[in-house]
């Protein structure tokens, strides 16, 4: 890449924009604009009309700002766009928002008035759910390792569906829903009274990233049944399986069990490939894989599977270029493939969820922040990045740029991703235009720690000065749930705005909540 004014430090997929004044609208709420030329506080940055100076002054900074309307209207697109392309297949589609993304009461209630339901993952995130009235029969519980008291909540909510992660976790539910049996209110003889409903999670051996996906028979991870033959018989606590182990899997073995318990009335199959996931081509092949296997079970056993997870992991735009499908692009490759293997197999469409978290939350939401210390490094260039335009000869030796630090007021407290997976983001300035020259600037934290990165490259105008404010677009998922006390910085709080007006959904933290389980000497 050699266009003007690009820095030899910028990785090559960070192209000098054109005008670094400009909002490419995937990274951003639909209602984020620049407030248009003119009047007081031109060019800053609003969302619902409501600026940003405005939000400064009245809410502090570093805070997280979320858009209702957006966030609302995407959750619409997803149940839309699903039951369209599945109505003719199952009817619709369950779409289960993944709350671990973000949530709170608010979120929870939203996603209930747009027809969505809800997954958790911990009794916190159940608790979060009754919180908010979710009624029990649209919730599901993830885990892995759920705990006996996070099952018996679960049971005592009437949860729509436990998603069953291991052999071991399929007994102890069983048990646990056959003990409650007998003092569960409307128990007829101890025996009727609460089936747990339960989805199997199961590794088809497909895992995708952005762009690729790779297949593979075993699975070397903790989440799941595997789905390779031979791997019944394997787990430490037998099922008693008494099939044919040599061929059989350990999902195959937890279909049997499960067959075999009373207390457990089995919905179906579920499997979650991956995450921030563009192409629909490993949401396809695990479909292919689970619709085989939902056959074979009733093949085998007689067992009618009549539901069907294909879980979330659906990317978003965090830096331009990135270019997520629209929902009804993936859902219409998702649905021709489910209607041809359901044919080919000769079973009844099971009916369809999905999980989409990121997809949802993560680009109606921005962090805004506020500029402190501005900083230059003169920085080696590494010979591999030197363009060719300027390293006549190979003569490369002793090149040096400058790359700018500028830190914010918050950090890896409030977003962990890019310490946590690498993860890209951009960044504009917030609070008015500038037309000054782009300058490759590192976008950093407070904290003690020197990964501690916001927005690793991004090219700010070269102007940026303390008591500036930054906006980092797509931060509505996994930043705010992973937030952290590091260095004793208070959480910031959700705001969230709609039709000019903003609230807390959640307060940001005080000083007197950092110091509020402290219990002294
Ligand atoms: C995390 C997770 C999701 C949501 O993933 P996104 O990438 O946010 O869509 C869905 N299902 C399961 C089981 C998950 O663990």
């Amino acid at each position: 890449m050699t266009s003007a004014g690009a820095s030899p430090l910028a990785p090559e997929w960070l192209a000098v924009p054109a005008d670094l004044n400009r909002l490419v609208p995937e990274l951003w709420a639909h209602d984020v604009a620049r407030r248009p030329g003119g009047g007081v506080a031109s060019g800053e940055l609003t969302v619902g009309g409501l600026g940003v100076g405005d939000i400064k002054s009245a809410y502090g900074s570093p805070v997280f700002v979320l858009s209702e309307p957006d966030f609302r209207a995407r959750s619409r697109a997803f149940k839309t766009a699903f039951d369209a392309a599945f109505a003719d297949i199952c009817g619709g589609v369950d779409v289960y928002y993944a709350g671990k993304s973000f949530l709170c009461t608010a979120v929870a209630t939203w996603v209930r008035e747009e027809g969505l339901r809800l997954d958790t993952a911990s009794g916190g995130e159940l608790a979060v759910a009754e919180r908010a009235g979710t009624p029990g029969e649209l919730i599901g519980l993830h885990g892995n390792n759920k705990s006996d008291a996070e099952i018996r909540r679960a049971l005592d909510y009437g949860v729509g569906r436990i998603i069953v992660d291991s052999l071991d976790e399929l007994e102890r539910v069983a048990r646990i829903a056959a003990e409650r049996g007998t003092d569960t209110p409307g128990a007829v003889d101890g025996t009727e009274a609460a089936r747990a409903k339960v989805m199997l999670r199961l590794t088809p051996g497909i895992h995708a990233h952005t762009h690729e996906f790779i297949a593979t028979a075993h699975e070397d991870q903790k989440f799941g049944l595997s789905m390779a033959p031979g791997t019944a018989g394997t787990g430490l606590s037998g099922s008693g399986f008494d099939g044919e182990t040599g061929t059989a899997s350990m999902a195959e073995e937890a279909v049997a069990a499960a067959a075999g318990h009373d207390s457990i009335e089995l919905l179906g199959v579920h499997c979650h490939i991956g995450s921030q996931i563009f192409e629909p081509e490993g949401f396809e092949a695990a479909a292919l894989r689970l619709i085989a296997f939902v056959a074979a079970m009733r093949e085998a056993y007689g067992v009618e599977l009549p539901e069907m997870d294909l879980g979330g992991g659906y990317g978003i735009a965090y830096v331009p270029g990135d270019a997520p499908r629209p929902p009804a692009e993936i859902a219409t490759a998702l649905a021709a493939v489910v209607r041809d293997a359901c044919a080919r197999h000769g079973i009844t469409p099971p009916r369809i969820s999905i999980e989409p978290g990121r997809a949802i939350v993560g680009s109606t939401t921005f962090t805004l922040y506020e500029v402190g210390t501005v900083k230059d490094v003169v920085v080696d260039v590494p010979v591999v990045d030197v363009p060719v335009v300027d390293a006549p000869g190979g003569a490369t030796a002793g090149l040096t740029a400058v790359r700018r630090y500028i830190s914010v007021d918050g950090g890896m407290s409030d977003n962990a991703r890019p310490v946590l997976y690498d993860a890209d983001y951009s960044v504009v300035l917030a609070n008015r235009t500038s037309h000054a020259a782009a300058q490759l600037t590192r976008v950093v934290g407070k904290h003690c720690e020197s990964g501690d990165i916001v927005v690793r490259d991004a090219y700010l105008p070269s102007d940026v000065r303390a008591g500036d404010l930054l906006a980092v677009p797509g931060t509505g998922a996994y930043c705010w749930a992973l937030s952290s006390n590091y260095n004793y910085l208070a959480r910031p709080g959700v705001l969230a705005v709609r039709d000019g007006a903003a609230r807390w959904i959640v307060r940001g933290e005080t000083e007197d909540d950092l110091l509020s389980r402290d219990m002294g000497v």
